[in-house]
């Protein structure tokens, strides 16, 4: 086995230089030959793998969601932190930051109440994965951006607008699927009036520098009933209104907050899950044979 391994690791020489320049102590002694790559690695340093490694360590076991039908909502995934469950909004608090949502909780789902504010979870995130499943009313009401508006708000300041642009015309970039005041939709993907629809979005963090400029700005992926419509965009800053949008440093994490635009929407089976903050490693070793 190992002149086998041995025999890869010359012909395939240049990927060691690469693991050379990339990092590791571990993969300099793998590329002579004279240990296997599976070394400790040094602080700050990141751990090397060859393609299929098999002392590479699996992924944790996660049991899928189930998926939402017009009537039930579905079953969030088995290592998600549910955010309401159809049951109550134990999970957020009113405008105030301190008290119980005013907003109605019946058959499942909870609703905007009108003038009460906005509610925002107790808890804070940063990098996510989040599922939000929304209704807007029916019959419909009022026209434009006076029409089934909310917005789910990314650390409390980052909109992926909601409203009811179901054959009835706004602005582009003020549509459901909206970065609000920023990019459009890639499609209008909405359903009617008094159908839930559902969001999934992947969004990412700015991060900031000490003097509190933008180190990375926030990126956002949103599917909108299964459709991408924003594909990886870069935030330009907090969510404003008739006005350029721009950050102002924050905490890594921040609540989640739903707005109230003084419309009856409806939210139910939303669920987060926060994204591992190691980036992805690629293989720099060709692969063993087993
Ligand atoms: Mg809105």
């Amino acid at each position: 086995m190992d002149s086998i391994i041995v025999r890869e690791r010359v012909r395939v020489g240049s990927v060691c230089v690469m693991g050379f320049t990339l990092i590791v102590g571990a993969a300099v002694l793998s590329c002579r030959g004279e240990e296997p790559a599976k070394a400790a690695v040094g602080e700050g340093q990141q751990q090397q793998w060859h393609v299929h490694d098999r002392s590479r360590p699996q992924p944790p076991v996660v049991t899928p969601p189930t998926p939402s039908t017009q009537e039930k909502a579905g079953e969030a995934p088995s290592d998600a932190v549910v955010l309401f469950d159809g049951k109550d909004l134990s999970q957020w608090v009113d405008k105030t930051g301190k008290g119980e949502p005013k907003w109605k909780v019946e058959n499942g789902y909870f609703e905007v109440a009108k003038g009460t504010g906005q509610i925002s979870t107790k808890e804070g995130f940063g990098d996510c994965q989040l599922h939000v499943e929304w209704m807007a009313p029916n019959p419909p009401k009022g026209k434009d951006q006076d029409r089934g508006n909310s917005g789910i708000f990314l650390m409390s300041r980052y909109e992926l607008q909601v409203l009811d642009n179901y054959k009835a015309e706004t602005y582009a970039d003020g549509m459901a699927g909206a970065i609000y005041g920023q990019y459009p939709p890639q499609v209008n993907a909405t359903r009617p009036p008094g159908e839930w629809q559902v969001y999934d979005v992947v969004f990412h963090a700015p991060r900031f520098n000490e003097d509190g400029s933008v180190k990375e700005p926030a990126r956002e992926t949103v599917f909108l009933n299964g459709l991408l419509v924003q594909d990886d965009v870069p935030l330009k800053g907090a969510t404003a209104h008739m006005t350029l949008a721009k950050y102002a440093k924050h905490a890594d994490k921040m609540p989640i907050t739903l707005q109230d635009h003084g419309h009856p929407v409806r939210y139910r089976n939303i669920w987060i899950r926060p994204i591992a903050a190691e980036k992805p490693v690629a293989p720099v070793m060709a692969g063993e044979r087993h």
